[in-house]
């Protein structure tokens, strides 16, 4: 016989399972059921079991040129073979380092812009935040601390990211509403609202916007009418920083290098990362305007100095593989490739979106797409289905689809996704 005593303590048991703790999961909902990826090859990656599956994401949206490129394994075996690494601090610098500075100096949708290297798009997030604070503090405007995002934003997790996101689930339980203090949300999608909210927030105190061109996480939301054009213009007559988060877009996805050209935006300051190796090693980094950095740079013992690194900025391994990947670019002509995916994208998820009345809309902007569906099926369910076909696509916020595939797809290989995501939305309708 069970006591009550023993009833009333009770506890739910306590799952074990791998010592690796699974990113952004409610655990006991992934344990035992973890998709354990072994190879890739070009637009696709095979589990530990033998399972085949299109990567219809592109891993988190990093994979552009595919997976497991031999020329970008060759980058990395002879660069390490040389000089694994060495620190970009003070006097120090590497060579590889230096040289993809200059080369994304070139393309960056900034004229002569400096180059600040980390290793992915979190830090570059934070260091592109606290430069634009610093830049007023040095303006003698140290009132201009507030950094301004929009809802359904995604901004990585480093401290900076968890406090600017507009997807309120990524600063639960921290303790208070925001890690680092002086942010603000807007509207992410109206321009009348969006000059309301910074009129309230006081212009004089805001240091800088932080957008993503296209909102990734946040649903796969291609900016409304106006909307960017209205950033645009609150920052340059209220002495407020732009900084365009290029970290999905950045390095073709919508089919210009970066989506500040596609969009006609001027940005102070840019975040990238993924798609400079194609998430091949792990670097980020920001493009910074000369009326920025110019103050850095003045010949003075009174110049100040911008705190920022760390030991694998400007990593010459993860450089080498990066100055070999945008060669990648132009070689494979993946560029002109990624504007043919878009219109094939848009044509077969338009038929979609009018055959199945379990898709509520469909989104693309470069080769970017998001499927909504109609509340009564469960993006997750879709994505799980999906796998068991041999297709991956994640579930984004606003019930929708992630729809993302390395540029090096074919196009049948996009249609047959696109008939996979079909037939599951269809047995769910
Ligand atoms: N910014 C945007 C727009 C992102 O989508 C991401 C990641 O998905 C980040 C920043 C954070 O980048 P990372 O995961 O490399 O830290």
């Amino acid at each position: 016989m069970t006591s009550p005593l023993s009833t009333a303590t009770a506890q739910p048991e306590i799952l074990t399972g791998p010592a690796l703790w699974p990113a952004q999961a409610h655990v006991p909902s992934v344990l035992g059921r973890q998709i354990v990826i072994d190879r890739g090859d070009g637009s696709f990656v095979t589990t530990v079991d033998g399972q085949r599956l299109y990567d219809g994401t592109a891993g988190l949206w990093h994979a552009n040129v595919g997976h497991a490129h031999p020329a970008l394994a060759q980058a990395a075996f002879e660069q390490m073979n040389r000089l694994e690494q060495y620190h970009v601090f003070a006097r120090f610098a590497n060579d590889k380092a230096l040289a993809l500075a200059e080369r994304l100096a070139d393309i960056a949708p900034i004229d002569d812009p400096k180059v600040i290297f980390g290793s992915g798009g979190s830090d570059a997030i934070d260091v592109a935040c606290k430069l634009a604070r610093r830049h007023w503090q040095r303006e003698g405007r140290p009132e201009k601390t507030i950094i301004v995002s929009r809802e359904h934003a995604y901004h990585g997790l480093h401290a900076f990211g968890t406090s600017i996101a507009g997807l309120p689930f990524n600063r639960e339980g921290l303790g208070t509403e925001s890690l680092v203090p002086e942010t603000a949300l807007v509207s992410a999608d109206d321009p009348e609202l969006l000059a309301r909210q910074i009129a309230e927030i006081g212009p004089e105190r805001i240091a800088a916007i932080v957008t993503e061109p296209i909102q990734g996480t946040g649903g796969m939301n291609p900016p409304a009418p106006g909307y960017l054009e209205a950033i645009s213009t609150i920052c340059r007559e209220n002495d407020i920083l732009l900084i365009v988060d290029e970290v999905i877009t950045g390095f073709g996805r919508t089919g210009t290098m970066f989506a500040s050209e596609r969009y006609g935006l001027e940005p102070d300051l840019v975040t990238f990362a993924k798609g400079v190796t194609s998430g091949y090693l792990p670097l980020g980094g920001v493009f910074v305007h000369p009326r920025i950095w110019q103050p850095f740079y003045v010949d003075s013992p009174d110049t100040p100095v911008l705190r920022f690194g760390s030991t694998y900025a400007g990593h010459a391994t993860a450089a080498a593989v990066a100055l070999r990947h945008l060669d990648l670019l132009d070689e494979e002509r993946l560029l002109p490739r990624v504007v043919e995916l878009e219109a094939l994208l848009r044509d077969e998820l338009d038929t979609l979106a009018a055959r199945r009345p379990g898709v509520a809309e469909v989104r693309v902007a470069g080769f970017l797409g998001g499927v909504q569906l109609v509340p009564e099926i469960a993006n997750d369910r879709v994505t799980d289905a999906l796998v068991d076909l041999g297709y991956i696509t994640r579930p984004l916020r606003g019930n929708t689809l992630q729809i993302s595939p390395p540029f090096v797809t074919s196009d049948d290989e996009v249609r047959a996704f696109v008939r996979a995501i079909d037939e599951v939305v269809a047995s769910e309708e």
